[in-house]
């Protein structure tokens, strides 16, 4: 702590005088003009400016230091447009020696900024909206250091309380970004599904910091203490609720929480803040700032997820210390949650059947808080870019956690729609839950296989009320993304055994894991990839680092104790990296027969079809394989060139497209020469009308997300096979980008429900 005291000493002094000039007398304009001149000359930087985030998601040249005085309101950037910008687009700092070097650089004559070097800048945040940016700049090429980017987000604190005070910029103008009110709809990707409508309640941190210093170390490490107390008892009757009591990864993840919560150095680092004179509420906020710095160097998914847990962890700190409840009160009974990210916790605040949905700006389908939130069956749309710049507090939201998009504001009729969408969609709903007892067979008579794709163990619960016939598709790679270390053999066998169990004798086709490209292991060295989509993923990785894959086919041969087990590898190109992985299961199966395991006699090993490749090989792959399963959201992406994660060219290529289709006829009928049991596992399954289509092809099992298989067998009930593979022939040939409409007119036009 000693090499820090200067450092403490020095930022000390900053926040007292900066407290001073809160406190004094004059507008908001002026004491905004005194904070630059006061940081300026603290932190010998020769420029420190302060822009605000206006209307139009302009940033306003506010107060200067350094740069010209007429340059202040006349000078406007665009969020995202300059180093500036970008660090508003972000909402996260950026500190650089050479700043007109960098792509990003945006030049401004106006401001006379062209002979300054180096530049730091931290974004004004209140909550997770951006509200401005607090710049620095110097003549000479200047490393700043990790503490002084602290202190300036310190500042930007305070800061942030000023510009919210409505003082600087009116409060209308301030929500004016949100389109004045207007409807608005955004799309985004649907994470947890669900429909739902409410009211947005924005997250913040509800706590404002008021005293940043103290002068009683002593009674403030108390108050911290007393806090962290409360806060774990919090926790752990968090953890005692029903919902979070069973089995599966929310409650490792609420178990990881709970440990962070008791972690001594993330203890002793809030002590050691509070002794250099900060009050123990801005020691919580340092800390955070601190490892946010530390982290946000590092891109890997697994610990921009620990960061969340610990800024949930610092609000619900920040609420103890404040003496206030962590569970919000006066909530609307359907809050809809709006938040750029959140930690696991923050669900399990809201008293129960209050929560209609959540929003999110960021999120991911491994991200903790999606797995909770499927857990506690919540809606959840993320990936809304901009949400936090457009929704109000107390606005409308409709949620369409189903196909992945929002309404803000709707309008009366907007609303009655969606309204009688609920109202329909409900009614459906009852109609399917009278159908599940129907064997799925067509109108003219085919037995079609319905099947689940399941990737947590809470999906497994899906299994009896959907009447699928087993899992198609078990993704297992989130258990491995979740966990801070590699899980040995022993834990793989408990949590394979408790899908084993879950699936009740129903068969489960395990995919071995299917990592890499943008779903990276914490503990897993990772690689800068161009296109990691197409790069050292899935089977490659497992094929060049074999103990891996014996690992967790070994674990998958004991949890099977004797049942029939389904493997299957994902990302297969060629003929011979599937020999050479169903050689380490042979190997593996080898060893468990030594050893006197209890082995199943069927063990039926397949591929994944996803790589364009393989589709021509099957001559030769069909005589290897026990079973095939098509990805298609991989086949389709390969296929056609396009990113199946980019939003700008999403719905640009059907996979009801002639050229698709046609593969697909292909290998189905390619498999029924070979009779070789063949599935489609991607998203097109799931699709009403592509399902059709696909049974038309000649296609007999059909793997889907949970919440797609009554709509599914709702069609199969209605549909004529024999009718739609007639039809499909004579559309083959034609040049249309998709057959989606001319498939749906069919429906129509014989009666079967899409
Ligand atoms: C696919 O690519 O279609 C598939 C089912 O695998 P994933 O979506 O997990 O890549
Ligand atoms: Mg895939």
């Amino acid at each position: 702590m000693s090499e820090h005291q200067p450092t403490w000493s020095r930022s000390r002094r900053l926040l007292r005088r900066l407290r001073d000039i809160m406190a004094g007398p004059g507008s908001a304009q002026e004491r905004l003009d005194q904070v630059t001149t006061l940081i300026a000359s603290d932190m010998v930087a020769e420029v420190c400016s302060i822009y605000i985030r206006r209307a139009g998601n302009v940033l306003e040249l506010f107060a200067t230091e350094g740069l010209r005085k007429d340059a202040v309101h006349q000078t406007r950037l665009m969020i995202g447009e300059g180093l500036v910008g970008d660090i508003a687009q972000r909402a996260q700092p950026a500190a650089l020696a050479e700043a007109q070097t960098h792509p990003l650089f945006a030049y401004r004559p106006e401001t006379g900024e062209e002979i300054y070097s180096s530049l730091m800048g931290v974004p004004i945040l209140r909550g997770g909206r951006v509200l401005g940016v607090l710049v620095v700049q110097n003549r000479s090429q200047r490393s700043y250091a990790d503490e002084e980017v602290e202190d300036l987000e310190t500042i930007a604190m305070v800061l942030a309380e000023v510009v919210s005070s409505g003082q600087l910029i009116s409060p209308d103008e301030a929500r004016a970004d949100n389109a004045a009110g207007r409807p608005l709809r955004i799309a985004g990707v649907a994470y947890s599904p669900g429909l739902a409508r409410g009211v947005a309640i924005v997250h913040r941190p509800r706590v404002t910091i008021d005293t940043i210093l103290s002068d009683d170390p002593v009674a403030e490490a108390q108050r911290l203490d007393d806090a962290i107390l409360a806060m774990q008892d919090e926790i752990d009757a968090m953890l005692r609720r029903p919902d979070i009591g069973s089995a599966g990864e929310h409650r490792d993840i609420m178990e990881t929480y709970r440990m962070f919560a008791r972690d001594r150095g993330w203890r002793a680092r809030l002590v050691e803040a509070v002794q250099s004179g900060l009050s123990a509420e801005a020691a919580v906020q340092r800390v955070q700032d601190e490892t946010r710095r530390r982290m946000s160097q590092v891109s890997d998914a697994y610990l921009r997820e620990r960061l969340l847990d610990l800024e949930d962890l610092t609000n619900r700190l920040l609420q103890q210390l404040a003496g206030e409840n962590s569970r919000p009160d006066d909530l609307p009974d359907d809050t809809v949650l709006v938040a750029r990210a959140l930690g696991p916790a923050e669900l399990l605040n809201f008293p129960e059947g209050k929560l209609r949905a959540v929003i999110l700006a960021e999120g991911s389908a491994s991200a903790h808080v999606t797995i909770v939130a499927r857990a506690l069956d919540i809606p959840l749309v993320g990936r809304l870019d901009d949400v936090l710049s457009q929704v109000e507090a107390g606005d409308q939201i409709l949620v369409d956690a189903d196909n992945g998009a929002i309404v803000l504001r709707p309008g009366e009729e907007v609303q009655a729609n969606f309204e009688l969408a609920i109202e329909a969609r409900h009614r459906r709903r009852q109609a399917y839950i009278g159908l599940r007892d129907r064997p799925t067979v067509t109108r003219d008579g085919v037995a079609i296989s319905l099947l689940l794709n399941a990737g947590l163990l809470v999906d497994m619960n899906r299994l009896a009320d959907s009447r699928a016939e087993g899992v198609g598709l078990y993704r297992t790679e989130i258990p491995f993304m979740i966990r801070a270390t590699y899980p040995d053999v022993d834990t793989q066998i408990e949590f394979y055994r408790q899908v084993f169990d879950a699936a009740g004798g129903r068969p489960v086709c395990f995919r071995t894991l299917d990592i890499g490209g943008d779903k990276l292991l914490p503990y897993f060295r990772s690689f800068d990839e161009e296109n990691p989509a197409m790069g050292w993923r899935a089977l490659r990785i497992s094929l060049d680092r074999p103990a891996m894959l014996r690992q967790q086919l070994r674990a998958l041969i004991a949890a099977s104790d004797g049942r029939p087990l389904n493997v299957m590898f994902p990302m297969v190109a060629q003929v011979g990296e599937f020999a050479a992985a169903r050689k380490l299961l042979d190997a593996e199966l080898a060893r468990a027969r030594r050893v006197g395991m209890a082995l199943s006699q069927t063990v039926a090993v397949g591929t994944m079809l996803e790589v364009p490749a393989l589709a021509l090989q099957l001559p030769a792959l069909l005589p290897l394989v026990d079973f095939l399963s098509i990805g298609s959201n991989d086949l389709v992406q390969f296929l056609y060139a396009a990113d199946r994660g980019n939003p700008r060219i999403e719905g640009r290529y059907d996979p009801l497209s002639p050229p698709i289709l046609t593969l697909l006829s292909d290998i189905a009928a390619q498999c029924g020469a070979a009779d070789v049991p063949l599935t489609v596992c991607g998203e097109m399954a799931g699709d009403p009308i592509a399902a059709m289509a696909l049974i038309g092809l000649g296609f007999r099992r059909l793997s889907m997300a949970p919440g797609n298989i009554d709509a599914v067998r709702a069609m199969i009930l209605d549909v004529d096979s024999g009718q739609v593979a007639h039809y499909l022939d004579t559309l083959l040939g034609s040049t249309a980008p998709s057959l989606r409409t001319r498939l749906g007119a069919f429906a129509r036009d014989h009666g079967v429900s899409v």
